[in-house]
């Protein structure tokens, strides 16, 4: 029942709960801000919406609407655009509010914004002079995780605020000296999935017991888009259209300030600048220092209103994919909020407080309207930091260690184009060679990338593309620290990120610029193919090992077009084509082959040869045993409890976005009964919410899937879905998880001495003298059942060329670790290691590693494939989905899907 709710229907509430009464009356008499004067004419959330701001959690359609109420109510100070569109088909807005003046010339003030980025074309006088006039853009956005709610209806209080607050200095100067942009819903799916679910568990009342339904979401719960991203991940490798939209506005407006507007656990109370360390070495020092002004403002108003707040702690600016880093880049003061959430309209703290929700909402409101007057009060300093910062940029790459990153023709071009196109997305200059050349003692031939990286986005280039970004020595120092006392590690996400090392691209690094004559790249992600060779054609051949020739397979079987592939490599007309060449005969497949494959080549990007003969020089023929036949696999995925909804999702993304194969999403509970024979693969992704698989498929579902794989199916399972797979009661791999190394002096209690079962004895153990502190060290730390969970670190894997899993695959992948699951390699007699992780000396690629675990990892395996029955199990012992931003994982693991299915024999 939502109506009791509404202020409105406070009378007929009276009769029916005094409860309700006090809840209601308590919202009436919140004060969001002390002796506001508002304009009437200036429509209030509860005019439009019918309930005042906290009472409810606003659906992201009514947020629109109440923005176009004010843009009705007030044309000549905000306007709504819309930037993209969710997955779901809901808008993405942003709101822009300044004085009547300023938004007269909002052009003008977005082109001075533009002059002062490119200090190149502006000198330091003209941007003294366009800085005179410039108001300084505030960027405040909301809600990027969906079920973290306050931060969007603080979004609408705020813009009441500016437009309808009469007699506040504060406001005008905000006003007049900023234009304040607000991106109200940046996941709109997200926030809709937590209120329908919020909505469908509420009563009579709020309920405030954490552990009622209302505060306890179903999987996959609200953070996450529609594809199950952490959107405050996505920034800097934008695989969703919500970051897309986001990076491309923010590039037009360049704020001086951003603010991402989160919540946290309901027991904390509020965090703001300054942020946690370590700090990405590449950002600038004036923008650490500007971060005091904000916290110093914000915290003078907390003082106001008696409101507790914490800094310096937690939230770290390291990893450049979050909304509180991604912006620094291009020199914006980014930074993150979070207010302890809660979770509905009321929560029951551990202190035994119960906070409303118009009391996270107001939280907050009074830190957006703190963040839009530190800047209003430091318009020109901040406008000036952000020319400097543009101009050092430059300065620096011109006599830094690294002045330019080459990007050398290669076999995968489709994944350096990508690359390239990201890179420019984000405001970096790549230019194309037009001619071959030396750099560094090295040879280039023409078409080579080149980086320079003097240029403004210096120190974002240095950020993306080195092998390694270091975290400060003292925090390394202190979190072996922690970890020898056995405290958690404050590392809050990956510590390695290299986007060639990610996407397998080499990348060189030189200490000259090339000056060179370039044509600029632009933001494309994929170019159209070539379809070469003429003559009478009897079969076209695509080179196996990149993304568009997966993606050209996909389609071309989506056609009904019949493809098959060699196993192994092979000479054709003098040229050589790599384990894995689709091979496409022109007898068999409809008569309209060529322009299909003149389409195909067009939309996917895969290159593609027509050959009038079938003579193989050297390796398999076309009809040879080596060559499969694809059939087109029903893929299903393992969907809801207990798998983690990140994996899940981002796996479906890959398969289905990436790779245009539509995907067949199962509830896990379903897969116990369910008759699975019209899929050919089953993909179980890492677990990640309530128990395991063995659990919830129980000792049927078990059998169920063992049926299906003995008949012909393919299972797959991601990261710590194989502690299931690798059970020793369950066995569908012969690969099992391993327990930490034990060190001698830790293997302390070796002593004890334990009762049997119903026998009761004196435990004792045996006495010892600790002599010294390192004993008493010893004597404290108890026995490692695991590995230490690692961050993310990139490590590197080698792969078995001689295996169909592998065929196409680079030799060397780049594999992200996180977890603390290490497995055992599979015997020879199982089945194949057809990945597996270098030695220990060679083994990291990229972030921090603890020792014990780089040594442990050394030789386990990464991929591995069983044979059983008709089918296969193969296990990816770490996630190669991980955020959809390790493209080079996609081939191996599309491997699994389609060789694996093509080599698998079903009854068809
Ligand atoms: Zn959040």
């Amino acid at each position: 029942m939502l109506l009791p709710f509404r202020r409105t229907l406070v009378t007929l509430v009276i009769l029916i709960s005094a409860l309700v009464v006090t809840q209601t009356q308590a919202q009436d008499d919140f004060v969001f801000w002390p002796d506001a004067d508002y304009d009437p004419a200036i429509p209030t959330i509860e005019e439009v919406l019918g309930y005042s701001s906290g009472e409810r959690v606003t659906w992201h359609r009514n947020a629109i609407r109440y923005f176009e109420a004010l843009a009705k109510a007030a044309p000549e100070r905000i306007s709504v655009s819309r930037y993209a569109e969710s997955w779901e088909g809901r808008e993405l807005i942003y709101v822009v509010i300044s004085s009547v003046e300023n938004m007269a010339r909002i052009d003008a003030i977005k082109a001075g914004m533009q002059k002062l980025a490119d200090p190149r074309e502006t000198s330091l006088s003209e941007a003294r002079e366009i800085i005179k006039n410039q108001p300084a853009v505030t960027w405040l956005s909301y809600g990027v995780h969906g079920n973290e709610i306050s931060s969007t209806d603080a979004a609408m209080l705020t813009a009441y605020h500016l437009l309808a607050s009469r007699g506040d200095p504060r406001v005008a100067d905000i006003m007049k000296d900023t234009v304040v942009v607000i991106d109200p819903v940046q996941n709109p799916d997200g926030r809709d999935r937590f209120i329908h679910q919020y909505e469908i568990a509420e009563g009579l009342q709020p309920d405030s017991d954490g552990i009622s339904a209302e505060h306890n979401e179903q999987w996959p719960g609200g953070r996450t888009n529609h594809y199950l991203f952490d959107l405050n991940r996505d920034w800097f490798i934008m695989t969703q259209p919500e970051t897309i939209g986001r990076v491309r506005i923010l590039q037009e407006w360049y704020p001086v300030s951003f603010v991402d507007a989160h919540e946290m656990g309901s027991n904390s109370s509020y965090y703001f600048a300054p942020e946690a360390i370590p700090f990405n070495p590449h950002l600038a020092a004036d923008q650490r220092a500007s971060m005091e002004l904000f916290g110093e403002t914000n915290a003078r108003w907390f003082d106001t209103y008696g409101l507790d707040y914490f800094t310096r702690e937690v939230f770290d600016a390291f990893y450049p994919g979050y909304g509180s880093s991604w912006p620094s880049y291009f020199g914006s003061i980014s930074m993150t909020y979070e207010q302890a959430s809660a979770g509905g309209l009321a929560i029951r703290q551990s202190n035994g407080n119960v906070m409303t929700y118009a009391f996270t909402v107001r939280n907050h409101f009074i830190t957006s309207l703190a963040t839009a007057e530190t800047t209003a009060a430091n318009r020109e300093k901040f406008l000036n930091d952000f020319y400097d910062y543009r101009a050092s940029a430059i300065e620096e790459g011109k006599s830094d260690s690294i002045r330019s990153y080459i990007l050398p023709p290669q076999a995968d071009q489709a994944a350096v184009n990508k690359l390239a196109g990201l890179l420019v997305s984000q405001g970096i200059e790549v230019g194309r060679a037009d001619r071959s050349f030396t750099a560094c003692g090295n040879s280039y031939a023409a078409g080579s990338l080149v980086i320079n990286t003097a240029q403004p986005a210096k120190r974002f280039i240095r950020t993306l593309m080195d092998v390694n970004v270091p975290m400060e020595d003292d925090f390394i120092t202190e979190q072996e620290r922690r970890r020898a006392k056995n405290m958690r590690d404050e590392i809050y996400d990956v510590t390695a990120w290299s986007l060639p090392l990610m996407m397998n691209v080499k990348a060189d690094s030189c200490s000259r610029r090339v000056d060179e004559s370039f044509t600029a790249v632009g933001t494309e992600l994929v170019m159209a193919g070539k379809l070469s060779g003429d003559g009478e054609t009897i079969a076209y051949l695509v080179p196996w090992g990149t993304a568009p020739a997966a993606r050209l397979l996909v389609n071309a079987m989506r056609k009904g077009i019949s493809v098959k592939s060699s196993d192994m490599a092979f000479t054709h007309s003098g040229t050589r084509y790599p384990a894995g060449t689709l091979i496409i005969n022109t007898a068999g497949n409809p008569d309209d082959l060529a322009s299909s494959m003149n389409e195909l080549t067009n939309t996917t990007g895969a290159n593609a040869v027509a050959v009038d003969n079938s003579w193989v020089t050297d390796g398999p023929n076309f009809g040879s045993f080596n060559v499969v036949h694809f059939n087109q696999p029903k893929v299903a995925i393992a969907w809801d409890i207990p798998t983690s909804p990140y994996s899940a999702g981002n796996t479906r993304y890959v398969i289905e976005r990436q790779f245009d194969l539509p995907v067949t999403a199962i509830r896990t509970f379903d897969l116990v009964n369910s008759d699975l024979s019209r899929y050919q693969v089953l993909i179980l992704p890492s677990v990640g919410y309530g128990p395991g698989y063995k659990d919830i498929l129980g000792k049927k579902g078990t059998a169920n899937l063992k049926g299906w794989v003995a008949r012909g199916g393919v299972l797959i399972g991601l990261g710590n879905a194989n502690r299931y797979l690798a059970d020793p009661n369950i066995d569908f791999l012969a690969i099992r998880r391993e327990n930490a190394v034990l060190e001698d002096s830790k293997a302390s209690n070796a002593d004890d001495k334990k009762p049997k079962k119903g026998e009761t004895v004196d435990v004792t153990v045996k006495g010892s003298y600790l002599e010294d502190n390192a004993a008493y060290q010893s004597s404290i730390t108890p026995a490692k059942d695991r590995p230490d969970p690692v961050a993310g670190v990139l490590v590197k894997a080698d792969v078995d060329p001689d295996h169909w899993l592998g065929a196409g695959v680079a030799p060397s992948l780049n594999v992200l670790i996180r977890g603390s699951d290490i497995y055992t390699p599979l015997k020879s007699d199982k089945g194949v290691n057809v990945a597996v992780f270098r030695a220990a000396d060679e083994l990291l690629a990229s972030g921090y590693i603890w020792e014990q675990n780089r040594k442990q990892l050394a030789y386990k395996p990464f991929v591995v494939v069983q044979a059983s029955g008709k089918g296969f199990v193969i296990g990816f012992t770490q996630d190669p989905n991980v955020r959809a931003y390790l493209d080079g994982l996609n081939i191996i693991f599309m491997n699994a899907i389609l060789r694996g299915s093509a080599h698998a024999r079903p009854l068809r």
